[in-house]
């Protein structure tokens, strides 16, 4: 799948052409040149990658790299013009996966992004099996399976299940698990929680009259008991 990597630099000839090897390279990217634009872009366009120049009009790089690192893991390389050791530390710091310093070969910045990116993607392959007792949930196939037997699920059913499992032992309330189980392009007649959990613990409890995982909390909800 092609990625994107969001480009936040100022200054318009460096931009491009960081922008140019990135394209040749075959990903896609999108150019933010200060530091508020670059904000918005991230958050709504997703991008796999954000290359941030540190000195930016408007919200500098330290600033925007704080931001991002506050509301998402997206891997970010920051670009420093000078190469004060405490340049580097801030933005390690402030959570940044990797710094290159001016002036850089544009070949290096691309390797130094594949590498982050190949680093991030085994992190969430590593992460993409939920388990929980016999329970395994694959997020990355959808599939589900309990004491090693396949067992089919609804998308709503996967989506209950995987938020009630990524929170185990804490009652979720059935507003909690609306919130995280139905998104929007989710098309579910029947928004009952409870109609949903009854039909998901035929599914995943060996007895569903008395379940042993997915257990109701009298007066708040349900919690996922390992
Ligand atoms: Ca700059």
């Amino acid at each position: 799948m092609e990625q994107t990597v969001l480009i936040v630099e100022d200054e318009e000839r460096i931009a491009h052409w960081i922008q140019a090897y990135f394209e040749k390279e075959g990903y896609k990217t999108i150019m933010a040149q200060d530091g508020d634009t670059g904000l918005y872009l991230a958050r709504t366009k997703y991008p796999d990658l954000v290359i941030l120049d540190l000195m930016l009009p408007g919200m500098n790089g330290t600033e925007l790299c704080k931001e991002l690192r506050h509301e998402s893991d997206v891997p970010i390389i920051m670009v420093t013009a000078r190469s004060e050791e405490s340049d580097r530390i801030t933005g390690l710091e402030l959570g940044a996966d990797d710094y290159i310093v001016k002036p850089f070969s544009p070949g290096e910045l691309v390797a130094r992004a594949k590498a982050v990116l190949r680093r991030v993607e085994g992190n969430v392959r590593q992460a993409k099996i939920l388990q929980g007792g016999n329970i395994e949930l694959n997020l990355t196939d959808h599939t589900c399976s309990v004491e090693g037997e396949s067992v089919k699920l609804s998308k709503i059913q996967f989506a209950l299940l995987e938020v009630l499992m990524r929170n185990p032992g804490r009652a979720m309330t059935r507003e909690q698990l609306l919130d995280g189980a139905f998104s929007d392009d989710l098309d579910v007649l029947d928004r009952t929680i409870d109609v949903h959990i009854r039909r998901l613990r035929r599914q995943v409890e060996a007895n569903p009259a008395n379940p042993r995982y997915i257990v109701t909390v009298f007066g708040i909800g349900y919690k996922f008991v390992t």
